[in-house]
C-alpha cells in the first residue's frame, strides 16, 4: 500500500505553524510498511483541496488529510471530500452526546457551530478522539483509502495511534504478516549511507528500506511482509546480509530503544571488564553518559577529569618530556593517558580523550582535532585521530560518541577499516 499527505490549513502556508504531523505520519506508516511517496499543504480553500485530493488519489491508495476538522468557518475537510465523494454528512451520535456533555460541564453555551464536529461522512469509520472534541474518518471505497485527521498534533497522534494504526493493520494484514527492523549506525552520515545503499534503495520493494537521522547518527528501518513470521524474518535477513557487506563497519545495534552507550555497557558487563577513564577536552562528559546507564558500577571503576598540562601530570603521571615533545594534542600524549588512567584505577580498559574543542588552535592544530587513546589488557594500545568539524560542544560530543564505537570494535576484535570522521 502506498500513502500521501495532505495538510490542510493556512497557517502551515504562511509559515505559522511547522507541519510535525506530516513527520509524524510519515514516520509511523513507514513503520507499517505503507510507502509515502507524496506529502502536500494546502490552504483553507475548497477548490484547491478538491484539487489535491483528484491528484492524490490517482496515485495513491490511502489520502491521508490532517487539519481542518474542527468547528470554525474555515474547517472545510469533510465538506470538500464528502461533496467530492458524492456523500451525504450525517451526524454521530456519541460524537455530538461528547459535545453536550462537555459544554454542559464547563456551563458553556453550545453553538451551532460546536455540533458540525459531530457530522461524519456516511459510510465512514468514525475515529475516536481522546484529546479533543472533533472525531476523525476511515473510509474503504473499493480498497482507495481516505483517512481524515485532526489538526492539533496531540489529538492526530493519539488518534492515529489508537484509531487509525489498528484499522490499517487489519488492511495490511488481511493475508500478510509485517515485520520490522531498525539497524543503528555510527560513524557515517546519512547521505554517505544512502549513497553507498542507493541501489537497495532504489530498488525496494519488499522489504522496504527507509532512513532516518537521529543526533550524530543514523538508523535503518527494513519492512518486510510475507505469509509468515518466517517468511519475513528470512527476507530481512537477507537484505540485512547485503547492507552489512557494503555498511556492517558502521552498525552497533538493533532497535529504536538502544543507544551507543548502552551497547558498550553491554558489552563491557557481559566480557566481565572493567572500565576506567582520562579526560581532557571533554571534561567529564564521557564519564557522565555512562553513569547514566544504570548499573554502570559494574563495570565502572572511575577516571580523571585532566584538564591543564600541571594537572596531567601530576594526577595522571603524564611525562613532561611527552608534553614538551609532541604535545598534549598528540598520539604519545593520548596513550599515555590511556595506559596510567587503566594502571591508576586498575581496570581492565582504559580510555583517554586529549584535543582541540575550539573555536581557537591550540598547538597550531585545528579545532575539533581528537586524539583517543585505548588501553586493554594484553593488547597494544593505540590512539586514533579524528577530525570533527562541528562547533566546540558538537566536537566534545562526537569526541565521547567515538571513543564508545572505538571500545566497541576493540571488543568486538574489530579493526575500524575505513575513517570515520
Ligand atoms: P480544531 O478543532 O482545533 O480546529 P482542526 O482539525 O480543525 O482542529 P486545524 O484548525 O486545521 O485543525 O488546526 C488546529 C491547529 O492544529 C493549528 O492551529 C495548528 O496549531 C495545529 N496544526 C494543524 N495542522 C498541523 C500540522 N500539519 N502540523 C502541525 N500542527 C498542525
Amino acid at each position: 500500500m502506498n500513502a500521501e499527505i495532505i495538510a490542510v490549513g493556512t497557517e502551515l502556508l504562511l509559515g505559522q505553524v511547522v507541519n510535525t504531523n506530516a513527520t509524524f505520519l510519515s514516520k509511523e506508516l513507514a513503520t507499517l510498511g505503507i510507502e509515502v511517496y507524496h506529502q502536500s499543504v494546502v490552504g483553507d480553500n475548497p477548490k484547491r483541496l478538491k484539487e489535491e485530493i483528484e491528484r492524490a488519489e490517482k496515485r495513491s491508495d490511502l489520502v491521508i488529510l490532517t487539519g481542518g476538522l474542527g468547528p470554525t468557518k474555515d474547517d472545510l475537510t469533510k465538506q470538500v471530500i464528502a461533496d467530492h465523494l458524492g456523500k451525504k454528512l450525517v451526524m454521530d451520535k456519541a460524537a455530538l452526546e461528547k459535545i453536550h456533555l462537555f459544554h454542559e460541564q464547563r456551563k458553556h453555551p453550545m453553538s451551532e457551530n460546536n455540533q458540525l464536529q459531530a457530522l461524519v461522512i456516511e459510510e465512514s469509520i468514525v475515529l475516536k478522539n481522546n484529546n479533543g472534541l472533533a472525531v476523525g474518518m476511515f473510509l474503504n471505497l473499493e480498497n482507495q483509502f481516505y483517512l481524515l485527521l485532526p489538526g492539533p498534533p496531540h489529538e492526530l497522534e493519539k488518534m492515529f495511534e489508537q484509531e487509525a494504526k489498528p484499522l490499517l493493520l487489519k488492511q495490511l494484514s488481511k493475508d500478510t504478516v509485517l515485520m520490522s527492523r531498525v539497524l543503528r549506525f555510527y560513524g557515517i552520515g546519512e547521505s554517505r549511507l544512502v549513497t553507498l545503499l542507493d541501489d537497495l534503495i532504489e530498488n525496494q520493494v519488499n522489504p522496504t528500506l527507509a532512513s532516518y537521522t537521529g543526533k550524530y547518527e543514523v538508523s535503518l528501518r527494513l519492512t518486510a511482509n510475507g505469509s509468515s513470521d518466517t517468511d519475513c524474518k528470512g527476507k530481512l535477513d537477507n537484505l540485512e546480509a547485503m547492507i552489512r557487506e557494503r555498511v556492517g563497519d558502521y552498525i552497533y545495534g538493533y532497535g529504536d530503544d538502544t543507544s551507543l552507550v548502552k551497547v558498550v555497557s553491554e558489552l563491557i558487563k557481559e566480557k566481565k571488564l572493567t572500565l576506567s577513564a582520562a579526560e581532557s577536552l571533554t571534561g567529564g562528559t564521557f564519564q557522565s553518559m555512562l553513569t547514566s546507564i544504570s548499573g554502570a558500577s559494574e563495570f565502572f571503576e572511575g577516571g580523571l577529569v585532566t584538564y591543564s598540562n600541571r594537572i596531567k601530570k601530576e594526577q595522571l603521571s603524564i611525562d613532561s618530556k611527552t608534553i614538551d615533545q609532541f604535545g598534549v594534542v598528540s598520539s604519545q600524549c593520548a596513550i599515555e593517558m590511556a595506559e596510567n588512567t587503566k594502571k591508576i584505577f586498575q581496570s581492565d580498559i582504559g580510555i583517554s580523550f586529549t584535543g582541540v574543542a575550539g573555536p581557537l588552535e591550540l598547538e597550531n592544530k585545528k579545532p575539533g582535532t581528537v586524539w583517543i587513546g585505548i588501553a586493554v589488557k594484553n593488547k597494544e594500545t593505540y590512539a586514533k585521530c579524528f577530525h570533527f568539524e562541528g562547533d566546540r560542544n558538537k566536537n566534545r560530543e562526537l569526541s565521547v560518541l567515538s571513543g564508545l564505537y572505538l571500545i566497541y570494535r576493540d571488543l568486538l576484535n574489530k579493526q575500524i577499516s575505513e575513517k570515520i570522521y
